[in-house]
């Protein structure tokens, strides 16, 4: 049984105060549930918020939301693994916001993630659909925009040089773009259709990799979570999780979803 896993990716939101509400509120809730939980605060509220975290809590942790994949250079504005790997115990990659706005390539993931297993830091590595698939396995040749956001494709892109005992380590995030909060789609994907696009992602990972590998990897949902819906997908059998934005801001919100994601609400 994979033990629930909940992110919390704050994006480019929260003042210091803000965080360290957030953050104190759930390391006051987190030490008797049953799932872990990881803050994805901006990277200049990492160390605050790190320092607020007890050590002996086991699980409540921090995410980098991004990071670059050398460890220094003339590179202006970007954070290096070195920089985080005492702080964080995870970080976001290939999120599709970074994808679209900055242009990062399946390839620049790869680096990034090869660069995070090397510096002990676990990659959660999102992957996912720019539009809504009415069947979740296209039939047919795909079209340009179904090739550029195939699933399978960005996971194996992801993964591409990474040996079976580190991908065991990685969590993916199956995030499709047109359910996130602010794609403006105003739709939402169902836990079904969640559930059986995850179910397609860990196929692909026995077929790298092997069954048993692709049955320890946590695959999280992310699009659109909050309180009142997290049950339609924590419920489900392929996922383990779930990745949350805007709800993650919300302190009573995202402290109701980890209670419900930890089996107590
Ligand atoms: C996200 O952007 O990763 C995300 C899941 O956002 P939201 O929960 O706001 O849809």
């Amino acid at each position: 049984m994979r033990r629930p896993l909940v992110i919390a990716n704050w994006k480019m939101n929260t003042d210091l105060a803000d965080a360290m509400i957030i953050a104190n509120a759930v390391k006051n809730i987190i030490g008797d549930l049953d799932v872990e939980v990881v803050l994805c605060p901006p990277s200049v509220w990492l160390y605050p918020v790190h320092e607020i975290i007890p050590q002996a809590l086991k699980n409540l942790s921090l995410g980098a939301q991004n990071m670059w994949f050398t460890e220094f250079g003339a590179l202006t504005g970007e954070i290096s693994p070195l920089m985080i790997k005492k702080m964080v115990k995870y970080v976001i990659l290939g999120h599709s916001e970074r994808r679209k706005n900055f242009h990062e390539t399946n390839e620049l993931v790869n680096d990034k993630v090869i660069a995070a297993l090397e510096h002990g830091i676990i990659p959660i590595i999102c992957v996912g659909e720019i539009k809504k698939q009415i069947s979740a396995r296209p039939k047919g040749r795909p079209t340009k925009i179904e090739e550029n956001s195939d699933i399978t494709k960005q996971l194996r892109l992801a993964l591409s040089g990474v040996n079976s005992e580190d991908a065991e380590k990685v969590v993916i995030a199956y995030e499709p773009v047109w359910a996130i909060s602010t794609s403006g789609s105003g739709e939402v994907a169902s836990g079904a259709y969640a559930n059986e696009k995850i179910e397609i992602l860990r196929e692909e990972l026995a077929r790298i990799y092997s069954r048993s590998l692709s049955e320890r990897v946590k695959i999280l949902y992310g699009g659109s979570v909050d309180d009142d819906n997290i049950k339609e997908y924590i419920y489900q059998p392929e996922i383990d999780g779930v990745l949350v934005g805007g709800a993650s801001l919300k302190v009573r919100e995202f402290v109701k979803i980890c209670r419900e994601a930890g089996g107590r609400e």
